[in-house]
């Protein structure tokens, strides 16, 4: 349940048709539907013998030495998404932009795998920073082509999954020739406004008065300049997590904001309900 002081500055925000609010997940809204976040147990990658980590196999590095294995674990992973649902807690994050529009609200996602826009959020109100599994580009940073949605005619794969000729055929660019690569931020790359909106993000971010963080740990650099820019402005910030975390207990020490402990597919509808009330 959440507070009746949060439940108070949701009616409050709600009703005022200037509040803006961003809202930012990360892998815990998505592990409820089972998606594991590829950076625990599930995510190593076999080559021969070898035991792969996500930090050694999504890494451009690894794409230039052996793209075959890296597009391997990816068509693997974009299987395990398209067979996930999304959960209770991105259809309340779909709900919520619905109800306060694109001029109030921005989705901010580290996931990559689909399942906001599954749930009804808009390409047009979702920032990717981490890109997405939807769609691929052309491995040659020289070749101008725009982000590919995701080519069709691959079939699911397993683990143990080759990739047939033909699909070889499909995951290159239509315009050079280039294999493309999966459009997501590798361990070896950085932030960019090109691909990841960067730039839009902190921007959206600092006209918001409210940030609501949802299932991510602070791990990587633009999620945690989010929060630290929310916090030291005095924004209201809403910290919903499984577990405590980096971002909760900075809450908590500062005696400010609120600490939402528990599944986000119980707590974000209730959020959408207390904005649901007063709109
Ligand atoms: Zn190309």
């Amino acid at each position: 349940m959440i507070s009746s002081e949060l439940r108070a500055y949701l009616h409050e925000f709600a009703a005022n048709d200037q509040a803006k609010m961003v809202v930012l997940t990360g892998a815990g809204i998505s592990a409820e539907s089972g998606i594991p976040t590829f950076r625990g147990k599930e995510g190593y990658w076999k080559i021969g013998s070898v035991n792969y980590q996500p930090q050694e196999i999504g890494t451009m590095k690894m794409f230039k030495q052996n793209p075959q294995e890296v597009w391997k674990w990816y068509l693997f992973r974009h299987t395990v998404c398209n067979n996930s649902q999304p959960n209770p807690g991105h259809y309340a994050v779909a709900e919520m932009e619905k109800i306060l529009g694109g001029k109030r609200f921005t989705l901010v996602t580290q996931n990559v795998d689909g399942l906001h826009f599954r749930a009804g959020s808009t390409f047009k109100n979702t920032l990717l920073i981490h890109g997405d599994l939807t769609h691929v580009r052309c491995s040659k940073d020289s070749c101008d082509t725009e982000l590919l949605p995701f080519p069709e005619g691959i079939a699911p794969k397993t683990r143990e999954s080759a990739i047939s000729l033909e699909e070889w055929e499909r995951l290159r660019c239509p315009s050079c020739g280039a294999l493309t690569r999966p459009h997501v931020l590798w361990f070896d790359e950085y932030y960019n406004e090109k691909y990841y909106k960067y730039e839009t993000a902190l921007h959206k971010n600092r006209e918001a008065d409210l940030l609501i963080v949802v299932g991510t740990s602070g791990a990587t650099n633009l999620p945690n300049k989010m929060y630290y820019n929310a916090l030291n402005n005095n924004k209201q910030i809403v910290v919903v997590n499984l577990d405590s975390s980096i971002f909760s207990r900075t809450l908590e020490a500062n005696q400010t904001g609120h600490v939402l402990l528990g599944k986000s597919g119980e707590i974000l509808p209730e959020i959408l309900a207390a904005i649901k009330d007063t709109i």
